[in-house]
């Protein structure tokens, strides 16, 4: 018999052994050997005959495996099957069954794993031995392409849940950076968005962004998190290049040190742009507390996968955000229009109800606007309109809120603010208007338990009252 010592790599032909001490090969011999099918024969647990097939299918000589137990060639995470296997002989025994069948991986010496189904037939040898007949078919080619089967379906469903918060009106960035854990096996994922120059805010600033923050992240301990955006930091460098980035140890580059906790003590990183139509709006960031093989890793795919997904809700997140907004605001003032005032007073009147605090209501409206446009031209009063809104949202504090409510009129919402302290406010503002155009305003103050619609009401009447009293003036609501 002859057995050869790998997969096709080595060939060379070996002595095998003799199922029999002495005698020519006898025809079993003859078809044990010949066998495409992996087999050995095992006495206590130890190979005692073992066929080419299965010296190729361990990627071992006959010398090597002969006098073994299968335990050496066995995965590691599989060992507890070699453990287990005399405890289901016996059961199968008692059942009055020869055979059992297990899936099990072994090891090959060049690191190669072999999925294995296995089975395992009890057979008596010419002495009344017990002897077990092993035959492991190799199933390798089916059990990758389940597995790759399964994960494709996982990065899907994480994608897919992404999405459904989307649908569902929910900000995606959470489930972006759980479902990049989730697809890698990595320890931290974080989204890390462009925001602005000048305050810092959280808005975009004209003159561009200046930083990279964190948006999400998992875990969540680095939210709110400043990484400078012309900086050396990994996630920078990704952003402002568009290209991918794979470090194989954190602490060995030095960008890592400029980007948020942890990064620097990840095994290995990658930071991946979310680019959408072109342009980047966002990096993923995700970090393994273990090495990469490299580029071509299934964790890696997974998480460029999930960043097609995450990149195009965002943009459809974003997308809804704008419209929603759009929807509240004034296209020509970029003011809260008279839906989205209607929802501040509410919201204004029930918040200062609560606390036990005045709101007051005014409504201003610019003197003989007709004749301007008609002297000026209609664009001349949109632009006056637009220079109006900038003059009254300079005189007012961050808390009250101003709307165009409709043509030239304008309402403002002024909570924890008295009567007193309001008509010093109006006061100011109608002299601030005034450097564009003289202005009446009439204004209200809320008394307990008034709905916000009769609070305007009376506020409308103290306007209408003003520009009967001559223009250019602010009057407050007669008290009944
Ligand atoms: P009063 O002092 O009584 O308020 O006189 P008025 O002319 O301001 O009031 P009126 O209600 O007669 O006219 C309001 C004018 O506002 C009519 C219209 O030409 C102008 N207007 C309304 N919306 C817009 C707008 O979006 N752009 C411009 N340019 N003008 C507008
Ligand atoms: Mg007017
Ligand atoms: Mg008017």
């Amino acid at each position: 018999m002859a057995a050869s010592a790998s997969r096709g790599r080595s060939t060379s032909p070996r002595p095998g052994p003799e199922l029999r001490p002495a005698g020519p090969p006898d025809p079993f011999t003859t078809i044990f050997t010949a066998s495409p099918v992996p087999i050995g024969l095992c006495e206590d647990g130890l190979f005692i005959a073992v066929n080419p097939a299965l010296c190729e299918l361990f990627g071992r000589s006959e010398e090597e495996l002969l006098g073994s137990s299968t335990v050496p060639f066995t995965h590691p995470d599989d060992l507890h099957v070699n453990r287990g296997i005399e405890g289901v002989l016996r059961a199968a025994r008692q059942r009055g069954e020869r055979a059992v069948q297990v899936e099990k991986r072994y090891l090959r010496p060049d690191g190669e794993v072999v999925w294995a189904w296995l089975t395992v037939t009890m057979v008596p040898g010419p002495n009344g031995e017990e002897w077990t007949l092993i035959h492991p078919q190799d199933v390798t080619a089916r059990k990758v392409a389940e597995l790759a089967l399964r994960r494709s379906e996982a990065n899907l469903a994480a994608v897919n849940l992404i999405a459904r918060r989307v649908q569902a009106g929910q900000d995606p960035r959470p489930q972006v950076v759980d479902s990049a854990r989730a697809v890698s096996g990595a320890v931290q994922a974080l989204l890390l968005e462009p925001r602005g120059a000048r305050t810092g805010d959280d808005g975009d600033e004209a003159g561009g962004p200046a930083v990279l923050v964190v948006t999400a992240a998992s875990p969540a301990g680095t939210v709110g998190t400043r990484v400078a955006l012309a900086g050396p930091s990994v996630s920078a460098g990704a952003y402002r290049s568009g290209e991918l980035t794979l470090v194989p140890d954190g602490a060995l580059d030095p960008r890592t040190a400029h980007d948020p906790d942890g990064v620097a003590g990840a095994s290995a990183l990658l930071c991946t742009p979310l680019t959408t139509r072109g342009v980047v709006s966002a990096v993923l960031l995700v970090c393994w507390d273990h090495p990469l093989p490299g580029p071509d890793d299934d964790d890696v795919r997974a998480v460029l996968q999930l960043a097609d997904g995450a990149a195009a809700a965002l943009e459809h997140a974003r997308v809804v955000a704008e419209l929603e907004a759009s929807a509240v605001t004034d296209a020509l003032t970029g003011l809260p229009n008279r839906r989205g005032w209607e929802e501040h007073l509410a919201r204004l009147a029930a918040v200062c109800e609560r606390d036990g605090e005045p709101l007051t209501v005014a409504v201003l409206d610019l003197d003989h606007f007709k004749a301007y446009n008609d002297a000026e031209g209609h664009l001349a009063g949109d632009r006056l309109l637009r220079e109006v809104a900038q003059l009254v949202r300079g005189e007012l504090r961050a808390g009250d809120v101003v709307a165009r409510w409709g043509g030239e009129e304008f309402t403002l919402a002024l909570p924890s603010c008295s009567a007193q302290d309001a008509h010093v406010l109006l006061e100011r503002v109608r002299l601030a208007v005034r450097r564009a155009r003289s202005c009446s305003t009439g204004f209200a103050t809320r008394r307990p338990g008034e709905p916000p619609a009769a609070l305007l009401r009376r506020a409308d009447d103290a306007l209408y009252a003003a520009k009967q009293a001559g223009r250019d003036r602010v009057l407050q609501a007669l008290e009944p």
